[in-house]
C-alpha cells in the first residue's frame, strides 16, 4: 500500500475555493517574512483518495469489535455500545472542570456511587478514581504505604513481590523509594510460604500480590498469606488489574487485602489498548482512608462536594479528577449489569478459560495443572522440543488464522509461556475456532514446521524487527 505522501500529486486539492474578489494584500506588511514559508511538505490528494486511504488504513485495526482478542492479563472483554452512549451525554461532556459543586451535582454523584460501588464490589471503605491506570494506581496505592508508616514513625525499606507478577509491580514500588525482594512460588503456582516466611520482617513494609495471579491461579494459601504479612505488621497489597474471575464472587477486603488497584479498562469494560485513557481506581480499609489522594467527593445531606481537608493525604496525583469518562463508562456496565451480572461476568469468564485449558491441553504442555481462573498458561516448549517451533511462531501464525494472538512470554517463570485470557463475553462458537486454529498449529509444527516458522503469510506486513522498532521508532516520513 502506497503512502499518502507517495499519492501526492503536485496541484491536486480536496477542495475549491473560489477566486479572490479583493485585492490581494502584501503579507510582508502583516506577518514578519521569516516566519513565512513556500513549501508545507503536504501531501496534496483529491478528497475521494484521502477518504479511501484513512479507511483503507482503518481497516486493518485489530480490536473487540473486529475479533477474538485472547490477551491474556489484558481481559480483552466486549465494551457494551450503552457505555459509549452514556459517556456522551451532554451532561458528561460539556461540563468545564472547574465549575462550582452546586452546578456539578449529577457528576459528583456519579463519582461519589461509583466509589462505593467499587467499595462494595471489593469489600473496601473507600475508593480514590484519581489514578489514570494501572500502574498509576500501582504507585498511589504504594504511596498510601509508605504514607501509613512514616505517620506510625516507622522506617520500612521492601516491599515483597512474587517471581509471577507484571512488570509494572516492581517499578512502581522502586520509583516510590522502597526495594524489591522477590518472593518465589512454589510447585503449584502460588506464594511459597516458607520463601515468605523468611522474607517477612519487621523492615517489610508489605507484599503485593496478584490474586489470581498471572499463572491464572487462585491464591489457595490466601489466609495464611495474610496471616504471614500481617504478623510482621506489613500491608497487603492487591493487584486487582485483572478481576474478572472475583467480581461478585468473592472479595479482596474479605481475603485480608488492605489495599487494591482496579483497571476499570480492563475488568469493568471501558475499551482499552494503544496507551489509554485508562482508570486506575485504588480502595483502601478503613484504616488507610485518610492517606488517599484529595480531593474526594463528601455526601452531605443529600447534596455532594469535593473537599480537600484531609490533612494526612498524599495529595493529588492526576490533573482534575482522573479519567471521567471512562469513569462514565466503567458505572454504566456496573448499574447495567448489577450484582447479578457481575457475579455471572465471573463465572463466564472462567469457565470460558478453562473450556479452552481443557480442549488445548493434549496438544500443549499445561506447566501448572489446576482449575484455572480467567485465563490459562500453556507453554509451547514440547513444540520447542519436537520440531523447534517456538510461541512466537505460534503467535504469528495465529495471525494467519484471523486471531489476535494471546499473550506471550509472560509470565516470566513459564518457559515459551503462552497466556490465553478469553473473557466472558464469548461464545462457545468463537472459543471452539480459536481452538481448532490453535490445534492445527500443533499439527502444522510437527507436520511442516517451516511453515510455522515463516508465518503470517497474509498480513500486510511480515516479521517486524520488534527490538529496533522499540529501540530506534521511526514514525515520520522526511523527503528525501
Ligand atoms: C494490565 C496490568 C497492569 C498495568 O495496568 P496499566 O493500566 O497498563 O498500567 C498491572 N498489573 C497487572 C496484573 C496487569 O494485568
Amino acid at each position: 500500500m502506497e503512502l499518502i505522501f507517495e499519492m501526492s500529486r503536485p496541484g491536486r486539492t480536496a477542495g475549491s475555493i473560489p477566486a479572490s474578489d479583493v485585492p490581494e494584500v502584501d503579507l510582508d506588511r502583516i506577518i514578519d517574512a521569516a516566519l513565512l514559508r513556500e513549501d508545507l511538505d503536504l501531501p496534496e490528494l483529491a478528497e475521494v483518495d484521502i477518504v479511501r486511504h484513512y479507511t483503507r488504513l482503518s481497516r486493518r485495526n485489530f480490536g473487540v469489535d473486529v475479533g477474538f482478542y485472547p490477551l491474556g492479563s489484558c481481559t480483552m472483554k466486549y465494551n457494551p455500545k450503552i457505555n459509549e452512549n452514556a459517556a456522551r451525554l451532554d451532561g458528561f461532556t460539556s461540563l468545564h472542570p472547574y465549575v462550582s459543586d452546586g452546578f456539578a451535582q449529577g457528576n459528583l454523584q456519579l463519582l461519589y456511587e461509583l466509589a462505593c460501588d467499587l467499595s462494595e464490589i471489593c469489600g473496601m471503605a473507600d475508593f480514590t478514581l484519581q489514578p489514570a491506570a494501572g500502574a498509576h494506581g500501582e504507585l498511589t496505592g504504594v504511596m498510601v504505604i509508605k504514607k501509613h508508616f512514616e505517620k506510625r514513625g516507622e522506617k520500612r525499606s521492601t516491599i515483597l513481590i512474587p517471581d509471577t507478577a507484571h512488570g509494572t509491580n516492581p517499578a512502581s514500588v522502586a520509583l516510590c523509594g522502597f526495594q524489591v525482594a522477590t518472593v518465589r512460588s512454589n510447585a503449584e503456582g502460588g506464594v511459597d510460604l516458607d520463601h515468605l516466611r523468611a522474607l517477612m520482617s519487621s523492615d517489610v513494609a508489605g507484599l503485593m500480590l496478584t490474586n489470581p495471579n498471572t499463572l491464572g491461579l487462585f491464591e489457595r494459601n490466601i489466609d495464611e498469606v495474610s496471616a504471614i504479612v500481617h504478623g510482621k505488621g506489613g500491608l497487603l497489597y492487591c493487584d486487582g488489574a485483572n478481576a474478572n474471575a472475583l467480581v461478585g464472587v468473592t472479595r479482596p477486603g474479605d481475603l485480608g487485602f488492605d489495599i487494591i488497584q482496579l483497571n476499570l479498562h480492563k475488568t469493568f469494560s471501558t475499551p482499552h489498548g494503544c496507551g489509554g485513557p485508562g482508570s486506575g481506581p485504588v480502595g483502601v480499609k478503613a484504616h488507610l482512608a485518610p492517606f488517599l489522594p484529595v480531593p474526594r467527593v463528601l455526601k452531605e445531606g443529600g447534596r455532594y462536594r469535593w473537599s480537600d481537608e484531609f490533612p494526612d493525604s498524599i495529595g493529588r496525583i492526576r490533573s482534575f479528577y482522573g479519567n471521567f469518562s471512562v469513569m462514565v463508562k466503567a458505572y454504566t456496565y456496573i448499574r447495567s449489569i448489577g450484582a447479578v451480572g457481575l457475579k455471572r461476568v465471573s463465572e463466564s469468564a472462567v469457565l470460558n478459560a478453562n473450556y479452552v485449558k481443557e480442549r488445548l491441553r493434549p496438544y500443549f504442555q499445561l506447566p501448572y495443572d489446576r482449575i484455572c481462573m480467567h485465563e490459562c498458561v500453556f507453554s509451547g516448549e514440547k513444540q520447542v522440543q519436537e520440531s523447534g517451533v517456538h510461541t512466537s511462531d505460534i503467535a504469528k501464525r495465529l495471525l494467519d488464522y484471523g486471531f489476535h494472538p494471546p499473550t506471550i512470554y509472560f509470565p516470566l517463570i513459564v518457559r515459551e509461556a503462552i497466556m490465553i485470557e478469553p473473557t466472558e463475553t464469548e461464545s462457545k462458537e468463537t472459543l471452539d475456532e480459536f481452538c481448532e486454529a490453535m490445534i492445527s498449529i500443533a499439527k502444522e509444527a510437527k507436520e511442516s514446521p517451516g511453515l510455522v516458522k515463516s508465518a503470517p503469510l497474509t498480513t500486510p506486513v511480515k516479521r517486524l524487527d520488534d527490538v529496533l522498532a522499540a529501540r530506534k521508532p521511526d514514525v515520520c516520513w522526511t523527503l528525501c
